[in-house]
């Protein structure tokens, strides 16, 4: 077999927002052909398209609940939109055969959501099953939609190459057989010079027989996850990920609509930030990548020519303490009061082995003299857990809380910053704050109802005269309002 450059293939992962409908998808269309006309070879990772995932998620729950009328109506409205852009895209010759097999997807998904219906009981591997119907419909139809666009494109069902354990909902891939499976299945279309296209967030549980695979996923936002899996899988030369925002940005523009685009930022930085909240990238998508060496790049369909943020091992110096701000919603602190035994032996290990049994992670732990306050997402198992500490220690735990994470490599050794930090929000009851182990982020609990005014007021004292070496300031200028020429009225 004749042997591509490797750095010549580039993973471009095109989240929902980027495949939407037809004229996302057209757009999409001539980024990958961008990059083809440069003399790259793509390897393209699309998610469902935008909500399509939580409508799944919605119908399973329906259905699980006995709604069986309201699951279906949910998948007639999806069925409905797929067509809609399946026809918008495609010619009228090569529609018949992939709106056949469209109807046939829907048709098993309503028949999977009757039996649920009329079982009631909706088991992880049901729900994968479910949700992944996103995924593998947006990555058949955006193939064949490149095609007609005269792009060389083949469908690469992600089942066949993203093996991973059995854990539905979050499953964990297995690197070597997904290096394989990469080997067999996309690799040869790559060196054929052919752009494969495969859907994000799916894959199949290692054990699955080759002709019954057992649909897995990888967890919300998983579709990142999968192009650091194929990027690290296949040694792609960079890994794009393309958005609806320009890059990373200085904190959620929902949130501040002036925040700045990071110019560049490290490996540790983003992947701190997007465990911390940052919805731009998913938590573990930087470790494949890192592992290798290889440059992500976040950059933004809507506005392709935009540099974006580029994620490198080493960051460059950078004269503010702060490059971003993360914010994660609807958490819940765990306060385990015990003044007998805190010091015993195994005390703290016996408290982790009640997350540990529950699988919950824990995201922030303060201990005192008598008590230990940790935080974890809000979930349905909380008062399990809390029944199961309540043998050890007096329990009691708050939802409705969010963890602020200001991430930033120059905040090691520098004094005053959290003095400058709780100056700006000293109007916001913090509850629990934590400088983390890995001295580049410092973190802290407060309110769900205080956390837009708490980002803007952070996000004032930190970004107001930004270093133009990290951050775009020429945005900032071109979002400046016309000064007021004196004796116009
Ligand atoms: P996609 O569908 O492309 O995966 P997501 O919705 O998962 O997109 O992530 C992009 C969104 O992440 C943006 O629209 C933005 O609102 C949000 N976001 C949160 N924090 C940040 C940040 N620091 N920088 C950029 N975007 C952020
Ligand atoms: N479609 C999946 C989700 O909405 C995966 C992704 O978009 O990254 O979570
Ligand atoms: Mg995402």
């Amino acid at each position: 077999m004749n042997k591509l450059p490797v750095s010549r293939l580039v993973v471009m992962k095109f989240g929902g927002t980027s495949v939407e409908d037809a004229v996302a998808i057209k757009r999409t269309a001539s980024i990958v052909q961008g990059r083809r006309d440069k003399g790259l070879t793509p390897i393209v990772v699309v998610s469902a398209m935008a909500k399509v995932t939580d409508q799944l998620f919605a119908a399973a729950a329906a259905a699980a609940r006995g709604d069986r009328s309201g699951a279906l109506a949910i998948t007639a409205r999806l069925r409905n939109r797929h067509f809609e852009t399946a026809k918008a895209l495609i010619s009228a010759e090569t529609i018949c055969d992939l709106g056949q097999w469209v109807e046939s997807e829907f048709g098993s998904l309503d028949e999977v959501l009757r039996g649920l219906a009329a079982v009631g009981e909706l088991t992880p591997r049901i729900s994968d099953m479910i949700v992944s119907v996103g995924e593998r419909l947006s990555s058949r139809i955006i193939a064949e939609a490149f095609r007609h666009y005269g792009l060389d494109a083949a469908h690469v069902d992600a089942r066949q190459c993203i093996v991973t354990d059995a854990q539905h909902g979050k499953a964990i891939p297995q690197d070597s057989l997904i290096e394989q499976r990469l080997r067999e299945h996309v690799l040869p279309h790559a060196l054929a010079g052919r752009i494969v296209v495969i859907g994000g967030f799916i894959g199949s549980a290692a054990d699955s027989a080759p002709d019954k695979l057992i649909t897995t996923t990888l967890g919300r936002g998983g579709s990142d996850f999968t192009a650091a899996l194929v990027g690290g899988g296949i040694d792609a030369g960079s890994i794009e990920i393309w958005t609806d925002v320009n890059g990373i940005m200085t904190t959620d523009p929902r949130i501040v609509p002036g925040a700045l685009r990071v110019k560049t930022i490290s490996f540790e930085e983003a992947a701190e930030l997007a465990y911390f909240g940052a919805k731009v990238l998913h938590p573990a998508t930087i470790l494949p990548a890192v592992r290798k060496n290889i440059p992500v790049l976040v950059l933004n369909s809507h506005n392709p020519q935009n540099e974006g943020t580029r994620i490198i091992s080493l960051a460059p110096h950078c004269r503010s303490p702060f490059k971003s701000i993360a914010v994660k919603r609807r958490l819940t602190i765990i306060d385990v009061v015990a003044s007998r035994m805190l010091m015993s032996h195994g005390y703290l290990r016996a408290i982790f082995d009640v997350f540990d049994k529950h699988k919950c992670p824990v995201d922030m732990v303060s201990t005192s003299e008598v008590s230990v306050s940790l935080t974890v997402d809000s979930n349905e198992k909380l008062p399990e857990i809390a029944a199961d500490l309540s043998q050890l220690a007096d329990v009691k735990y708050e939802g409705r809380k969010a963890l602020v994470c200001m991430v930033g490599e120059n905040i090691r050794g520098q004094n005053g910053i959290a003095a400058r930090v709780f100056q700006a929000i000293r109007h916001v009851n913090v509850r629990m704050i934590s400088q983390g182990a890995s001295e580049i982020n410092m973190s802290f609990m407060i309110e769900e109802d205080d956390v837009e005014e708490a980002i803007r007021s952070l996000h004032a004292e930190f970004f107001s005269d930004p270093d133009p070496e990290i951050f775009d300031v020429e945005a900032l200028k071109e979002r400046a309002p016309e000064p007021v020429k004196e004796g116009v009225s």
